[in-house]
């Protein structure tokens, strides 16, 4: 059982109606917490990595999204990060809700989001989790493929069907055409069956590929989309949404956006009464959560190449726990240090790494036995790191938690101290 102080705290919101800086808010919750933890007395698990969020951050993203893309309606993918506060933002924002499994639809259906603003976006489903989706009045689905057709023929023939067609996701980091899409030269065919089973069409779905890099892979996907706006009709199916996927960054986004939005307004302009909606899910949440891990153990390494000592350091979580974006997700999170020698040091000059030829080398490994299990190669600080100090890592919302394992009984389950940067979600949030 955890001592009260160090489980996770409630919301905490400023006072004032001006926003307050999100390092200090975030920075106050990672200093108390790290600070009660005595590394000599302490029981086990008090001393475990824990986030701090900010969904003042989320609150933001939304806005930035308003901005950018105001015909487009996201509907947040709860798989890339399943927190419930989040969840609830969002909804109150206003956002509808991209789930992949019947645990993600019961999880917003129990948050209070409508069946008619989820959509389950998987290709191919579970039969069971049709059936399911049918009971609880989810409609919205994407199919990709003829197999699937016949299966929602028969389990749920009144479904509201979204063709997903395949991309151009060469410059994204997690690519998904080649397990999800119909090529473009199969639509037809699908249609086609899709008319002679009686079911309904309503719309085109796709996805660039998680974390896309190149804006001109939404221009092509919104071509597509549009040639099948107008086969659909030679079928008798007049579609009225297409769904843009995910695969926003936040560092591109606005060049993305404006591609987007300029793809939109010149295939589906505005008078073409087709609504638009998304699925990002790494937009709305990699910049709001904090991670901060501790030193387990280090060892000494004598190596005359590393200036004669460097070290390896041991924290508790590593690639098969909330680091497993590494292996996933193909980031790479960068160690900044929070506490050392009972400083403090989060948002410093002194948190961060040095160049090469300064300050002292480490490696920085995860706490399992696996070998793979290492967060990062080589990294080196001004301050001899030690047994108890504490480090950070930012942008570790997306892809994390959500995947991170149990392997070598290292639990994947961490307190989140949730902090608000913006008097808006607030307001929401106490809806
Ligand atoms: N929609 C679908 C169908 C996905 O598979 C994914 C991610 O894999 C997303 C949305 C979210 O993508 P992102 O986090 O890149 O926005």
């Amino acid at each position: 059982v955890k001592k009260p102080h160090l489980i996770g705290e409630p919301l905490r919101f400023h006072q004032e109606n001006d926003a307050i800086d999100p390092k200090q808010l975030i920075g106050e919750a990672l200093h108390q917490r790290v600070e009660a933890v005595d590394h000599e007395m302490c029981d086990p698990g008090d001393e475990d990595t824990f986030y701090v969020a900010d969904l003042g951050d989320v609150y933001r993203q939304h806005l930035r999204w308003k901005k950018n893309l105001p015909r487009v309606r996201p509907f947040y993918a709860v798989k890339c990060n399943p927190d419930r506060k989040v969840i609830k933002l969002l909804s109150a924002l206003g956002t509808g809700f991209d789930c992949a499994s019947k645990t993600e639809i019961e999880l917003a259906l129990s948050m209070g989001v409508k069946p008619e603003s989820i959509i389950y976006a998987q290709p191919c489903k579970t039969n069971s989790y049709v059936r399911y989706v049918k009971a609880a009045g989810v409609k919205q689905m994407t199919f990709d493929n003829a197999d699937e057709l016949y299966k929602i023929a028969k389990l749920f023939p009144d479904a509201e069907l979204f063709l997903r067609i395949m991309t151009d996701d060469e410059s994204s980091l997690c690519r998904l055409s080649m397990k999800f899409g119909a090529a473009m030269d199969t639509t037809e065919s699908l249609l086609a069956l899709a008319k002679n089973l009686g079911l309904n069409v309503v719309g085109v779905s796709f996805h660039v590929g998680s974390g896309a890099s190149d804006p001109m892979a939404f221009f092509k996907a919104v071509r597509d989309a549009h040639n099948v706006f107008q086969k659909a009709r030679d079928y008798g199916f007049i579609l009225r949404t297409l769904d843009v996927g995910g695969g926003f960054c936040g560092e591109t986004f606005e060049a993305m956006a404006a591609v987007l939005d300029s793809a939109l307004n010149e295939f589906f302009p505005p008078h073409s009464d087709v609504n638009i909606i998304a699925e990002p899910g790494r937009f709305y949440v990699y910049s709001a959560f904090t991670i901060a891990c501790n030193i387990i153990a280090r060892r000494t390494v004598e190596d005359p190449t590393l200036d004669g000592k460097g070290y390896m350091v041991y924290v508790n979580d590593g690639v098969y726990g909330n680091f497993s974006s590494i292996m996933f997700d193909h980031q790479n999170p960068v160690a900044k240090i929070l506490r050392t020698g009972g400083r403090t040091l989060y948002n410093t000059p002194y948190a961060n790494s040095v160049p090469a030829g300064e300050g002292v080398e480490y490696s920085v490994w995860g706490p399992t036995c696996d070998g793979i299990d290492r967060i990062s190669e080589s990294i080196r600080f001004d301050p001899v790191l030690d047994v108890g100090d504490w480090l950070y890592f930012e942008d570790m919302g997306a892809y994390t938690k959500c995947s991170a394992t149990q392997f070598n009984g290292f639990s994947n389950s961490h307190d989140v101290i949730y902090v608000c940067s913006e008097p808006g979600a607030k307001a929401l949030l106490e809806l």
